[in-house]
Order: structure tokens, then sequence, then C-alpha cells
């Protein structure tokens, strides 16, 4: 991480404005009745996981969750102290490391929590875990009507179970079995009783059932409207070349924009290797908020938008805004027919990225 004056003369970078993440993550809090967990995975949705994760530890949370060891190798390389939950299952072959890096995995196979357990004792560490319990998912976690068995199994082994959980499946699309899954962990909790840290709910889950302990991603983001919640992120880029176009002319691969005459036209150099998916970004933000349609195809490292007139090569260009409008990133999804965590995750790490707390810039990753 540099110091921030000189990714604000980059000519493509991302703003994450650690104020509006602040203003969710108040609301997701006051949502939950218990604990609310921040998923950092995949570079926390493609906004960074490092800086976010300093930020909300700073604001009070108790654990960050991640999907692989190497992405909590990276918070532990970055200063992260508190405490990192691996979700997914654990592999035999990655106990060691997750041990080393005192990271907490997640189990959902006796061949995992044996590996955990004999790793610790070689290296005389203390082998902790969260035990994953599959109450309709089939993906990963214990059945959930053999997770006691499975709990009595782990622990004969040595291993310390802190937490118990369980993922839902159709949350925001089919409210009932979600209650499905939530009687069998109720089941499951009852079988195993106090004792154990329990979580439940994801995003959608959360905003539309309520939740105790919640374990939440894509509404941290801001990236589900109608709750109040605010996107975090914005794309930005200035323009590389701008020029008027004669009647005729025709633009980019294929040629596929075709001149009347007249036309201001700039090239912005971010293309799909950035993240913008093909065929599914139409708009940028000029100056002024203006509107400008993407014209032709979108290439690798560049994209061509029409602009209402000339303008200086300093000029930002929002590419994709904080909001549900037409340059959203949910507005790309929508457009690409797929889900808004898709097109986040896909934000590429050559973009340099900003971290602003109102004017302040707190962090730079380039
Ligand atoms: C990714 C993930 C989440 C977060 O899901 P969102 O829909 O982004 O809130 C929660 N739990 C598990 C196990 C996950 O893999």
């Amino acid at each position: 991480m540099g110091h921030a004056a000189a990714n604000l003369e980059a000519r493509a970078w991302i703003e994450v404005d650690l104020g509006a993440l602040e203003a969710n993550w108040l609301f997701l809090q006051a949502q939950a009745k218990g604990e609310v967990i921040p998923v950092l995975k995949a570079e926390a949705y493609g906004h960074g996981a490092l800086p976010l994760a300093r930020f909300l530890f700073s604001r009070g949370a108790r654990r960050v969750a991640v999907a692989t060891v190497g992405e909590g190798r990276a918070l532990r390389r970055g200063g992260v102290e508190g405490e990192v939950l691996l979700l997914g299952s654990l592999h035999p072959l990655e106990a060691e490391e997750a041990l080393r890096w005192d990271l907490v995995p997640s189990l959902s196979t006796l061949e995992g929590a044996r590996a955990l357990a004999e790793r610790a004792r070689a290296l005389g560490l203390t082998p902790r875990a969260h035990l994953k319990v599959d109450t309709g998912m089939n993906r990963v976690g214990f059945p959930w009507e053999e997770a006691r068995e499975a709990l009595r199994a782990v622990e004969a082994m040595g291993v310390r179970v802190e937490g118990v959980y369980t993922h839902l499946a159709t949350a925001g699309e089919e409210a009932a079995f979600v209650e499905v899954q939530r009687g069998r962990f109720q089941r499951v909790r009852e079988a195993l009783g106090e004792g154990y840290f329990y979580h439940l709910e994801n995003s959608h889950g959360l905003l539309l059932h309520g939740g105790e302990n919640v374990r939440v991603g894509l509404a941290l983001y801001g990236l589900i409207p109608g709750f109040g919640l605010k996107p975090i992120l914005r794309l930005l880029a200035r323009p590389t070349l701008v020029k008027r176009l004669k009647a005729g002319d025709r633009v980019g691969y294929g040629g596929e924009y075709l001149a009347q005459g007249g036309e201001w036209l700039l090239t912005l150099p971010v293309g799909y290797a950035d993240g913008l998916p093909r065929g599914a970004v139409r708009f940028v933000k000029g100056p002024g908020g203006r509107l400008c349609p993407v014209a032709g195809r979108i290439s690798m490292d560049q994209t061509t938008v029409l602009a209402p007139g000339p303008v200086p090569l300093e000029a930002v260009f929002e590419v994709a805004s904080p909001d549900f409008g037409p340059t959203g990133l949910l507005a790309w999804a929508e457009a690409r027919g797929t889900i808004p965590y898709e097109v986040a995750v896909h934000l590429s790490r050559r973009l340099p990225r900003v971290y602003r707390y109102g004017e302040e810039v707190r962090d730079v990753l380039d």
C-alpha cells in the first residue's frame, strides 16, 4: 500500500467510500439481534479485503470471514490481527497453513478435522474450528441429522469447536425453504446445546427474515436495493483521447458504431479486463452527471463513449456509480443476465483502489 496522492492522478481507479460502508454496517448491526460477521471473500467482492477488514475491525467487528487460506494469509500479512473465519470446507492439505496463520477453519469432514488435530499437535498449537452443518443446500457441511455425532467425533479428536453454522440456499428466492432450513438448524442447536456460537443468515436472509448472528457480504457493499443500503464503490476514468467523428466513421472492433458525423467520441482506458462486462455497460456518467452512451464494442483495455461536447483529458467520468441507476453495478449485472456478486468480483485488481472517509484518504491499494 503506497500513499494517496499519486493515485489521485491516475487515469482510471476505483474509489471506495468508507463512510457509506460504515452506514451500511451500522444499519445491518441494527437489523441483527446478535453479531454481524463481515464476509470479505474474493477481495471483499472486488472492493479490496484488507482496507475493509482494517476499517471494520476499527468499527467493532468481532471477526471477519473469507473463503480461502490464501485470503486469510493476505489479511495476516497486511497486519490484521482479529479473528478470521474460513468459510467452505477445510481441505486436509490446508490444515497446516490454516494453523500457522491462525485462521479458524470450517469443518465439513472428519478427514479435515483429523488433519487439523494432527497438524496442531505436531506444531504445538490449539486446533479451533467452526462446525459447518448442511441443512439443505447439499454443498458443504455435515448432514444436520448427524450433527451431534459429528461434533462428538470432532471434539474427541481434540479440536475445539467454537462455532456451528449453516447456509441458506434460497434466501431472497423461496421463503418456505428458508423456514425449512431454519427449523432444521434450530433442532441442531437444541441437540448440541448452548456453549457454541451459532450463526445462520446471509444478506437476503437477514434483510427479508431477520436474524441473530449473521454473515453478510452483498448488503455490506450496498448492492441490494430497497432497504436504504448504498453501494460503496465508484469506478472512475479520465479520457485518453477526445475526437470528433466524421459521417461514415466506424468505431472499434467490428466497426460496430457507425457515425452520423459531428459526434464527440472519447476513449476511456478501461475495458473488459478491468471488469466491465462486454455488451452490458451501456452508459457512463460524464461531468455534471450526464449519461454518455457507449459507442461500439468494449475492448480489453478501452471503451469508447459519446460525449455531448469536447472535454479536457483531465475530466473524470464515472464508469460505475454508487447507485441503482443505469451506470450502477446492478444495471451491469441485469444487462449481463447475472447476479451483482459476479460483476463485482470481476472488478480487476489492476485498477488502483482509493479508500476515502469523507474527504480523507485512509488507504490506497495499487
Ligand atoms: C458468501 C457467503 C456469505 C455471504 O453471502 P451474502 O449473500 O453476500 O451476504 C455468507 N455465508 C457463507 C457461507 C458464504 O459463503
